[in-house]
This record gives C-alpha cells, structure tokens and sequence, in this order.
C-alpha cells in the first residue's frame, strides 16, 4: 500500500490543472485514471474554446473563476507551450429580439468583469466575419480558442516534471474512511491519502458516494459535433454563435475555428440517460448542419471529415435546464473529500483558477510548503509543418527522420510519431499518438499513416499487433492474423 498526502482521481483537464497546481508543494501526490492517458473523458470532446465570460450568472463560481481563467490562459498557453490564439467571439443576431437579448448578455458579461465587449452592427459583422449571416451582433475581443488535448498533455507532463505520479488504467473501485482514504483501483492497487480530490467528471457523484460523501446526482447532456477540413482561414475567422435562446443549458450550435484550422460545428443538447453513450444520431447531425449553413452558407457537406460527441455532466435537472453552479468543496460531512461536481463548460478555461481554489481548501487541512525547484515551464515536441522550409531543411540535416512524411494530411514525420510514441507517460494507443503529433486527424482519417504507425509500433517498439488499441483496452484494432 502506498502513503500519499493527496490523491487526485481523473487526469482531465481539471485533475491535472490541480496536480500542477498542487505540484509547487512539497507533497506526495497521486493521480489515478481510468483511461490510459490524459483527456479521455469530458476534455477531449469539447468545443476547445477559451471563454470570456459573459454567459454565465452574474456572483456565480462558474462566473469568476471563468472570467479568471481567460485573463490567465494565453500566459498559461505560453509558459506550457500550447497552442493558443486569441481570435475573438461574435455572437449573431437574426432579428431585433436577438439584438435585445445580446444586449443583455452583454451588461451581464460587464457585470461580470468581461472586457472590450460591444454591440456590432450588420456592416461591422460583415467587416469581422464576411461570410457570416445576421443583422448584426455583439463582439467579444478576449475569446480564444485552444488545443485540449495538448492542454490536458502539458499540465500532466508539468505535473509529472515536478513529482507528481500518475497512474494510467487505474479505475477506482473502493474507497474506505478512516483517518484519511484508503482508495482501492480495480487491478488492485492500494493508496492510503489524507486528501482525496474528486475530480472525476461524469463519475464525480458516484466517487463521493464510494467515498462518503453526498450522493450528488449527474445529469449526462451529449453534444455532438461535426469536424470539418482545415478551411477556417479562408471562412471562420473567429467562433461564431446563434444569440443565446432559452434551452436545456448549452450555447447554441456554434461554429468554431480550431486551433488547427479545422471547423467544428456544433454542439447539439440532449439530456440522456447514458453517461458513454457518445453516439452521433443522424436526425441530430441533419439539424446540426442545417443550423450552422444558416449562420455561414458558404458550408458544404463535402467539408465534413468526422464527428464526434462529448457529455456534459449537468446538475441541472431535464425539468430545470439552462445551468446549476460548480460544487467545489471540501464536504464537511466527510472531511478531507474536495468535491469537484458539474464542472460542465467553461470547465476547461475554468481550470486554472479551480486548481488554485482547490489549493486554498487543501492547504487548511495539510501544511504547503513551497518548493525550491518547482519548474514552471515545459517545451513542447517539435511541430514541423509550422516551421518556415529553412527551419525545416536543417532539421532533415541534423535527423532525417524529420524528412520522412508519415502523416500526409498534416504533414507528420516519422520523428515526431517516434517523439508522440516515447511521451514520458509510456501511452502508446493510437489516440495517445494522434492527439501529441496530430496524425490521423486529416481528411483520409488514418488511411495513409495509420497501417505505418503501427508498422512503427510492431517492428520498432516490440509490439504485437494485438496489442495496439485505439485508445484503452476493449479498442483493439486488430484481433490476430488471417494468413
Ligand atoms: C459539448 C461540450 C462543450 C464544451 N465546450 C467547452 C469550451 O469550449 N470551453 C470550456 O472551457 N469548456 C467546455 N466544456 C466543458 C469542459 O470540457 C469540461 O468542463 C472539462 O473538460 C471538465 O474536465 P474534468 O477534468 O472535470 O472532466 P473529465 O475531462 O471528464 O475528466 C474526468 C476524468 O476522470 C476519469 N474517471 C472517471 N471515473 C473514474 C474512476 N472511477 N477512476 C479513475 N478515473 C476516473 C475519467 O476517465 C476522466 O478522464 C464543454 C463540455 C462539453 C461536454
């Protein structure tokens, strides 16, 4: 059995932001995770923006501490090396009655301290956004968007930098009381911790009931989205929203410019009554699409090259709608559990300052004592395609690996698959490769270089076809050989 002071459970975006967070004290931390990598749950599949503010209730922790988190990201961005850029927000109006609810929305975002936020009309949309449709809108100057994945990666790598040790594959399964937790995983590890941090997601109410906590109820509400080519340059130059109507707590079906240049549209609302059920229904996708060609008719389905969903974990009722306020308390009933529950968007821009609230309650229960050496930067891996033909000529000189293309969508080398395949967690599925070198992501999907990763896999790391998974045990891509 191990002896820890603090036990995270999930490495999302929010349980590494409080790893690295809690990672300036001279604490022993574990964090366990299900999945076998960082960003499996709720922060792999979002819109990936980085949110003003201004949707959220005025006094409210989702309020605050998201207003926080958009003043802090782009310096969080640079200090961990992800990509980040500040593209700005417009928010359509279709008819009068839009233009009046955007002017609410927008004293409400002054209310809550948003900055630089104003009413545009039909000539300055156009200016903004020339393929956008409306009669006009409002626009926020300090909306971003952001990569998740690499978000979720450079926090937990920060994190692992600095101490912390993670454990992949860990489910937990049992948790005891009794001058602190004994916290049991389902392949039957053991770690004793005075501090438990919940920070599960959509399990987080079932972990505060094994743990002893109150029986929080999650009401799981998918999105699902489309993805399209990288055509954002030449049509999207910054996220793009309906003007909020009334609903079951989401945005609207939004369109967004990635970080990489794609598009993403969506995503839709739909309470369900399965928490992995991540389906895309196509009644859901027809209406999805029809929704975003109204705000930009430029779109074409020959544009569209995947989908996925993502579920959020609501605390709000389907009889309620619209959004309950974060949980994130120690329960006094059950003390040294921090609960993070209905960490639903803008969860992800949220995190930061959520992990320094989290600090503030842990350090009443455990003295923090800051380390000496606490390193605050990470570097990112190489991304050769965003390097100028000079820059990328030397590195073929210096490693020619780097002038082998095995990613021809996105212009991957063999050298970074190599650097994606040796990350310093061990996470050798193929999502743990494409979400760090950003192969398989383009228009063929995977046909080119998917059969050449795992080529690389097998032949160069030792693995059994067998064994490759797409992303956890039970995705294995191959279940043996036929000659
Ligand atoms: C459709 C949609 C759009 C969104 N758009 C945005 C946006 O644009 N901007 C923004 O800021 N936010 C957005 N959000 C919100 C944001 O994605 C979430 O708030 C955030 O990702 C939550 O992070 P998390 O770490 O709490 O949860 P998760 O990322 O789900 O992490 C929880 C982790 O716990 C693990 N876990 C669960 N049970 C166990 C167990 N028993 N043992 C071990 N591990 C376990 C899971 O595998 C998971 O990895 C969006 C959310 C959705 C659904």
């Amino acid at each position: 059995m191990d002896q820890r002071d603090v036990v995270i459970i999930g490495a999302g975006g929010v349980g590494c932001a409080v790893a690295r967070e809690l990672s300036r004290y001279q604490l022993r931390i574990t964090v366990l995770e299900k999945e076998c990598d960082v960003a499996g749950g709720i922060s792999g599949r979002n819109s990936a923006v980085v949110h003003a503010g201004f949707n959220n209730a005025p006094g409210s922790l989702m309020a605050k501490l998201c207003v926080e988190g958009n003043r802090g990201f782009e310096g969080l961005c640079r200090q961990l090396d992800v990509p980040y850029r500040k593209t700005g927000k417009l928010l359509v109006a279709f008819d009068e009655q839009d233009m009046e609810a955007l002017g609410a929305i927008l004293r409400q975002g002054e209310e809550n301290g948003c900055e630089g936020l104003r009413l545009v009309d039909r000539e300055e949309l156009k200016r903004l956004a020339p393929g956008i449709e409306g009669i006009g809108g409002m626009y926020s100057p300090q909306t971003a968007v952001f990569d998740p994945f690499a978000y979720c990666i450079a926090l937990a790598e920060n994190a692992l930098a600095n101490g912390v040790d993670f454990r992949f594959g860990s489910k937990v399964v049992g948790i005891e009381r009794g001058g602190g937790f004994l916290v049991t995983t389902a392949g039957g590890d053991r770690f004793a911790c005075r501090l438990l941090i919940n920070c599960a997601g959509l399990s987080s109410g079932r972990i505060s009931q094994m743990a002893g906590g109150p029986p929080y109820r999650i009401y799981p509400c998918r999105g699902e989205y489309f993805i399209l080519d990288r055509i954002a340059d030449q049509l999207l130059p910054m996220p793009v929203y309906p003007a909020p109507r009334k609903g079951i707590g989401g945005l609207g079906v939004h369109l967004t410019p990635t970080s990489a240049g794609n598009i993403l549209i969506g995503p839709s609302a739909e309470y369900i009554s399965q928490s992995d059920d991540l389906s895309c229904t196509r009644p859901v996708m027809e209406g999805l699409f029809d929704q975003a060609k109204a705000i930009l008719p430029a779109l074409s389905r020959k544009h569209i090259i995947g989908s996925y969903a993502g579920i959020r974990p609501k605390l709000a009722p389907p009889e309620e709608g619209g959004y309950r306020d974060f949980v994130i308390r120690e329960e006094e009933d059950c003390p040294g559990l921090i609960n993070l529950i209905g960490i639903e968007s803008p969860g992800l821009t949220a995190s930061m300052p959520i992990a320094r609230m989290v600090r503030e309650i842990a350090g009443e229960a455990l003295p923090l004592q800051e380390k000496e050496d606490f390193i605050a930067e990470r570097t990112a891996p190489i991304r050769f395609r965003d390097l100028t033909e000079d820059a990328q000529a030397a590195l073929i000189r210096e490693d020619p690996e780097y002038g082998e293309i095995i990613c021809r969508c996105q212009k991957v080398t063999k050298r970074e698959i190599r650097n994606a395949i040796e990350n310093p967690f061990g996470a050798r599925s193929i999502s743990a490769i494409k979400y760090r070198a950003w192969a398989t992501t383009g228009r063929c999907n995977g046909g080119y270089c998917l059969t050449r990763i795992v080529d690389m896999l097998v032949k160069e790391y030792g693995m059994k076809p067998e064994e490759i998974s797409y992303r956890s045990p039970g995705s294995e891509l191959f279940a043996g050989e036929v000659k």
